[in-house]
């Protein structure tokens, strides 16, 4: 996006080669390096959402997201030199497509000189994505694929992050992802949904908490930042990828942030504020061990092991 104007920074001559939406502000790309990292360490500040000697378990799953937060991170862990970060993948075993992103989260994690482990669902439950879907569509074809396998992801990547002496999980949810979730869950009327956020107070001792240090940034700037620092990721989407209505929710938002730059932000914004009356319900509400593999639930048997059970009782 190349203009005449000169980059917006104090004293910066450079041409700019990007201007925000949302507020006219041209940058050149070093300047626009510079805020990228700046406004995601003023989230983590403003969050709390790490402590300098924190161990800190990066989910990255090799796409642009995930990838964008390791390199994030590890240029802002330069001001800390007592935290330590670690990546791991989690393999769902999805034939054909985990391959290739294992790949570039591994080389990513290499470049970043950071400590990298994979973590599959095979060896946690036995049951790859692939065969677990086979299984359900004999069982009952309703249950999807997305929250088979968000179920099973989020449980994975919380023993991980246990083994490994992590004390915060961070992800790569961008602006995006955080407001489409928003409106789904509306959508949807799903209340359960919209109580389960992030926190950085540790709800149970075997919950490690999880952080979105991305949360502020859209998804367009990731893919710019990626690109001008030359940075390989994983560009395939997922094939069980079905979620019709997201694709709606996602549509629609982009729209309105073409037409209103700060739709998302506004949305953010807002829903930040429902949520902190809403946290005080779902702490009340207290954590529990499951009754099968004593991790912790919000109910007597955990999610992972209610999809687990159905596959395995069903004699199929
Ligand atoms: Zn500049
Ligand atoms: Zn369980």
């Amino acid at each position: 996006m190349l203009t005449k104007q000169k980059c917006s920074t104090a004293k910066c001559n450079m041409q700019t080669f990007y201007v925000s939406s949302l507020n006219g502000r041209c940058f050149c790309v070093d300047c626009f390096k510079a805020f990228f990292i700046k406004r995601i360490s003023q989230t983590i500040t403003s969050k709390k959402m790490f402590s300098p000697n924190d161990r800190i378990m990066v989910a990255v799953s090799g796409g642009a997201d995930s990838v964008c937060l390791l390199h994030s991170l590890k240029i802002i862990e330069k001001r800390f030199p007592k935290v330590e970060l670690i990546a791991v993948t989690i393999d769902e075993g999805i034939a054909g497509y985990r391959e290739g992103a294992l790949e570039l989260a591994k080389l990513n994690a290499e470049r970043s000189g950071v400590e990298f482990a994979v973590y599959s669902l095979k060896e946690l439950y036995g049951v790859s994505l692939d065969e677990l879907i086979s299984k359900t569509e004999k069982v009952n074809g309703a249950l999807k694929a997305c929250s088979l396998c968000g179920v099973l992801r989020r449980k994975a990547i919380n023993t991980a992050a246990r083994e490994l002496g992590a004390d915060r999980v961070a992800t790569g949810h961008n602006l995006d992802d955080e407001t489409q979730t928003i409106l789904l869950n509306l959508l949807r009327g799903d209340i359960n949904h919209l109580t389960r956020f992030n926190s950085t107070i540790r709800k149970h001792k075997q919950l490690i908490p999880r952080v979105k240090p991305l949360e502020r940034v859209p998804e367009p700037e990731i893919s710019l930042y990626l690109y001008i620092n030359d940075i390989p990721y994983h560009n395939v989407h997922c094939p069980y990828a079905e979620s019709a209505m997201r694709t709606d929710v996602r549509n629609f938002l982009y729209q309105q942030e073409n037409k209103h730059p700060g739709t998302l932000y506004g949305i953010q914004n807002a829903f930040k504020r429902i949520q902190e009356s809403l946290q005080k319900n779902i702490e009340s509400k207290g954590i529990r061990l499951c009754q099968i593999c004593s991790e912790p639930s919000v109910n007597e048997i955990c999610k992972a092991c209610m999809i687990l059970e159905t596959v395995i009782d069903d004699k199929v």
